[in-house]
């Protein structure tokens, strides 16, 4: 059991739609952490920028006011972006613009410490960008972009045969390796587990058999409903299959199957604008509002006639209790009365759909 729904869920994970939903629930998710991360990245860098340009020596210019102005913008910017896709650029810019900012930085220190503090620089932009809820082409984009402007060897008098350029080209190589395994596994995880549990909550939801709403999403839908709209023209039908233990006694448990199917298509296709839901075993339940009385009676009758002439191989017919549900009524008092009327139209004589009213019960 388990085994099959992964496989499917293997299966479908590839679809660009699903992976388009995919990264904008990501990206929902983590917006805070985003403009955490934008926040964190430019308190960190004005730390290092004023520890430079004050301890350093290398003053406090408008430079570094151009790039907090900048930096800033991009954050507000990011407050109010709602598109993954266009997180995907603002991330980009955020990242060319922070790297050249870390540039201005590390020029301030002495020239034999520059490529190390480049590496760091790096390291720390990499680590974040893996992080973040960024496509493909933005992730490597931003790799890109941050190796150009914090490639170590534009120091003057470093070379990649020289020790220290040889460990650096290594290092780098393992640093970009690293991150580039991590992004990539923890998309697929993420996206794994996306699927997975819109899976799972879709199945929770819908009737295996007929693929029609559950008891549980009625319920869930219905009361909603009810709480929403107290009106008067609300209403509640149970439905029935007549005499469905004779289908199973003589054609088998597989036909019983089919005939189900065929009754909630039928369902589905007269009830298509209202909530309706396989209650368990042959029951069927259906919430119709904003109708006369007389137009739902005419709805289920009508269907009623479309179950009786639907000219199938192992024909059925359904037996319907139809309640009008008043303004104190819960949905467990309306199903309650819907069932007694389903019970007086199997009492009448089946095929048939029968109106709850008081006077009835009174006389039972
Ligand atoms: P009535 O006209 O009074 O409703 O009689 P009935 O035979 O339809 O009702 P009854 O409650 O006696 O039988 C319901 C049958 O539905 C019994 C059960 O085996 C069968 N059933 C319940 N769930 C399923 C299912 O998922 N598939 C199949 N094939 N049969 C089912
Ligand atoms: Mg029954
Ligand atoms: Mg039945």
């Amino acid at each position: 059991m388990y085994k099959t729904i992964e496989q499917q869920v293997r299966k479908h994970i590839a679809p660009p739609a699903l992976r388009r939903e995919f990264r904008q629930h990501d990206f929902e998710n983590l917006h805070s952490f985003c403009l955490l991360i934008f926040c964190v990245s430019i308190g960190i860098w004005i730390l290092f920028d004023l520890i430079v340009s004050y301890r350093g020596g290398q003053g406090f210019t408008y430079l570094s006011m151009i790039f907090i102005t900048v930096m800033a913008i991009l954050t507000i910017v990011l407050a109010f972006t709602r598109k993954a896709g266009h997180f995907d650029l603002l991330n980009l810019v955020f990242v060319a613009v922070i790297t050249l900012a870390m540039r201005l930085v590390i020029e301030g220190l002495p020239v034999d410490i520059r490529p190390a503090w480049m590496m760091l620089g790096a390291s720390s932009v990499l680590y974040s960008i893996s992080v973040l809820p960024v496509r493909r082409w933005s992730f490597f984009a931003a790799i890109l972009v941050t190796w150009i402007n914090l490639q170590p060897f534009q120091v003057p008098g470093l070379h990649v045969l020289d020790l220290r350029g040889t460990l650096f080209v290594c290092y780098g190589l393992f640093l970009n390796g690293l991150i580039l395994y991590t992004y990539l596994k923890m998309r697929r995880a993420k996206l794994y587990n996306f699927y997975m549990s819109k899976l799972l909550l879709e199945q929770a939801y819908v009737d295996v058999l007929t693929e029609i709403p559950n008891r549980r999403s009625f319920m869930t839908k219905a009361q909603t409903h009810l709480q929403e709209d107290n009106g008067q023209n609300r209403y509640l039908a149970m439905v029935d299959i007549d005499n469905f233990k004779k289908v199973n006694d003589r054609f088998g448990h597989d036909t019983g199957d089919l005939v189900l199917k065929r009754t909630a298509a039928n369902i589905k296709a007269s009830m298509t604008e209202f909530e309706y839901a396989r209650l368990g075993g042959e029951e069927f339940v259906i919430y119709l509002w904003g109708l006369s009385q007389a137009d739902a009676e005419q709805r289920v009758a009508a269907l009623c006639q479309r179950v009786r002439e639907d000219a199938a191989e192992h024909p059925v017919t359904i037996s319907i209790g139809l309640t009008r549900i008043l303004q104190d009524d819960n949905l467990t008092h309306a199903l309650v009365k819907a069932d007694e009327a389903l019970y007086q139209a199997k009492h009448g004589g089946k095929d048939r759909y029968v109106l709850w009213q008081a006077q009835a019960q009174a006389n039972l």
